[in-house]
């Protein structure tokens, strides 16, 4: 007889798929023990750098149902990004995650859809929908729910897709059926770690965040220390080298979420387009876009700090 953990799960998991996620993996809603050390050791080493707001909420990040009230569920959705184009060779580079509008708006409407679905179909359900946000290790919970592995850039990856997908999760008072993790299929490959460029992934499965080129060019405020003048090959926006070289990533299959399709000027943008990029060109080119967390200033001084 089928009990309805498992019922729930199914329809759950056809829903989020019909809703246009890549996949669904559910975990149940606990402490997560394997974790606590290696986020400790992360912090102490200051490898946040100035993301100070990945120190609040410990207790929180590692516990959902410290963070939701009677949580029982943690379910987890990749949504893939991975553009059909990517921007001109002669161009500064944005990392391809950001090419569309903001992704925190269009998974957190998906997410919702999904939420009431479930209302509809299963009763009373409470929960909480979290894209991206600091007090959720997503990645952790995609793996155990079996998504994927986290790779030795840090990224969760796959066999089938790689690794360009976004990460979000529902963190629900259901009981439902729970997934198994997968198995690490990086085995003696060190393309990532050998392709950064400024060194920031200091050991297998360790990123220094302090040193990451997504870190310096989209959290720091100040200036980006000049020690790294030269080291971060045209990237301006984010960083996708060490996802670029990862072998899993030749099965990257292109998204099929219009809201994710670049504005029609970005791809043709030119080294020279985005030294002259006015303040209008920005907010039109990027008016929904999560290039406008770094603001206006904020782009210029990476382009600044790319000019030889
Ligand atoms: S995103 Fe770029 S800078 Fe950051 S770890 Fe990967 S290759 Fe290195
Ligand atoms: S590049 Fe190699 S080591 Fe790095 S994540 Fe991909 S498979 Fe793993």
């Amino acid at each position: 007889m089928i009990n309805n953990a498992s019922k729930y799960s199914t329809i759950i998991k056809a829903e989020a798929k019909r809703l246009g996620f890549l996949s669904c993996g559910i975990s149940k809603a606990e402490f997560l023990e394997a974790e606590a050390p290696r986020l400790e050791t992360w912090l102490n080493k200051n490898m946040n750098g100035e993301m100070r707001y990945m120190e609040n909420h410990f207790d929180k990040r590692l516990d959902p149902t410290l963070l939701v009230e009677g949580s029982k569920s943690v379910v987890s959705l990749l949504l893939n990004y991975y553009p059909s184009e990517t921007q001109t060779d002669d161009s500064y580079k944005l990392s391809k995650y950001a090419y569309g509008n903001d992704y925190h708006h269009v998974i957190k409407h998906k997410l919702k859809s999904l939420l009431y679905f479930i209302q509809d179909e299963i009763g009373e359900v409470g929960g909480r929908a979290f894209v991206d946000s600091a007090p959720v290790l997503d990645k952790a919970w995609a793996a155990k729910s079996g998504l994927g592995w986290i790779g030795k850039h840090s990224n969760l990856l796959t066999q089938q897709v790689g690794s360009f997908y976004f990460i979000a999760e529902l963190i629900i008072d259901l009981e439902l059926e729970y997934d198994y993790a997968t198995t690490d299929h990086c085995g003696t490959c060190t393309k990532c770690i050998d392709a950064c460029p400024t060194e920031a992934i200091t050991e297998p499965y360790v990123v220094d965040g302090s040193k990451c080129i997504s870190y310096f060019t989209i959290e720091l405020k100040e200036n980006i220390p000049t020690e790294f003048k030269g080291q971060f090959d045209d990237w301006m926006f984010g960083c996708d080298i060490c996802q670029d070289v990862c072998p899993w990533n030749r099965f990257s299959k292109p998204h099929n979420e219009p809201l994710f399709n670049p504005h029609p000027e970005l791809l043709d943008m030119t080294k020279k387009d985005w030294e002259e990029i006015t303040e209008d060109t920005f907010k039109k080119v990027f008016q929904k876009s999560a290039v406008k967390r770094t603001k206006f200033a904020g782009l210029e001084r990476n382009i600044e700090f790319l000019k030889d």
